[in-house]
C-alpha cells in the first residue's frame, strides 16, 4: 500500500526504516524501500489484510498520482478500494489476472465501480479493425482472458504509451491450399485463413481513416462488448474525457 497512518493518524508514505498502522486493520506496517520495487508499506505479519489486494506496480502507483491522498486506498468494510473519488467511484485498478467470480464478488461489493485494466501486456494482440458507428471502434482480442466478459460495470483497458494508432490492425482472409490426410480421393482442401496486423500495413479499412486526431492520440479503450471469442467492441477515450468522468481534478 501507499499510505499509511502515523502516531497522529496522518496519511504517510513510505520511508526507509520507519513504521506505521495499516489504516484497514491497524496492524503495524513496515516501510519497503528498495531500488527495484515502488516504495511502500508491507504488513509486519506478512499477509496483506485485504484479502483482494494485488502487489503494488509502478502503474498502480502512477495512477493513484492523479488523485488526492484521502482518495486512495480507502478502506471500505474489510476491503480497501484502490481509489475512491468524491463523488463515491470505486476505480480499481487491475494489473493481474482476475477470475470471473472475483469480478463479479467485487462489483457488488462496490456496486458504484469501474475497473482500469493494465492492457500494455496483451496491447500487441489487441487490434482495432473497424470504425463502427459513431466513436464505436470493433476489435479482435487474439488469445483473450475470457474474464471480462463477466464484468457488468465499465471496463476502461489502459494501453500505456501505446496510442490507439498504434493499435490499429488489419485483417486478412486468404484463401489456402492445404494437404487434408482424410481425404483419400481429394487429397487437397481449401482453408480459409485470418490475420490480423501488420500494425502500419497499408489495408487498413477505410473507416478507420476517418478517426479524428482526438480519438487516434488516446490511449484508452472502454470496451461496449466483448464476445468468447475476443470480438468486440470498444470506444477510445481520451484524458480530459476520462477526468472529467473520474472527478479528477486538473493538475499534471
Ligand atoms: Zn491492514
Amino acid at each position: 500500500v501507499q499510505y499509511a497512518l502515523d502516531d497522529a493518524g496522518t496519511r504517510i508514505e513510505a520511508t526507509k526504516g520507519t513504521e506505521a498502522f495499516c489504516p484497514c486493520c491497524q496492524g503495524l506496517v513496515l516501510a519497503k524501500c528498495g531500488v527495484i520495487k515502488v516504495h511502500h508499506w508491507a504488513h509486519k505479519a506478512g499477509i496483506d489484510c485485504d484479502s483482494w489486494y494485488e502487489p503494488e506496480t509502478e502503474w498502480h502507483r502512477n495512477w493513484k498520482l492523479h488523485f488526492e491522498p484521502h482518495q486512495v486506498e480507502v478502506p471500505i468494510g474489510s476491503h480497501r478500494a484502490d481509489i475512491r473519488t468524491d463523488r463515491n467511484l470505486v476505480i480499481e485498478l487491475q494489473n493481474s489476472p482476475i477470475s470471473p467470480g472475483q469480478i463479479q464478488e467485487r462489483e457488488r461489493f462496490y456496486k458504484n465501480m469501474v475497473w482500469i485494466v493494465n492492457a500494455q501486456d496483451f496491447a500487441d494482440r489487441f487490434f482495432l479493425m473497424k470504425r463502427m458507428g459513431g466513436d464505436l471502434i470493433s476489435f479482435k482480442w487474439k488469445q483473450m482472458k475470457p474474464s471480462w466478459r463477466f464484468a457488468r460495470r465499465p471496463v476502461f483497458l489502459d494501453f500505456g504509451k501505446m496510442t490507439i494508432r498504434d493499435l490499429l490492425g488489419v485483417k486478412h482472409v486468404r484463401a489456402r491450399v492445404a494437404y487434408d490426410a482424410n481425404l483419400v480421393s481429394e487429397s487437397f482442401a481449401s482453408l480459409s485463413v485470418e490475420r490480423y496486423g501488420p500494425r502500419n500495413g497499408a489495408y487498413l479499412d477505410p473507416s478507420l481513416a476517418t478517426l479524428n486526431q482526438d480519438i487516434l492520440q488516446s490511449g484508452m479503450l472502454r470496451i461496449n462488448t466483448i464476445y468468447e471469442s475476443g470480438h468486440g467492441s470498444a470506444k477510445a477515450v481520451n484524458h480530459s474525457q476520462l477526468k472529467k468522468q473520474f472527478g479528477i481534478a486538473e493538475a499534471t
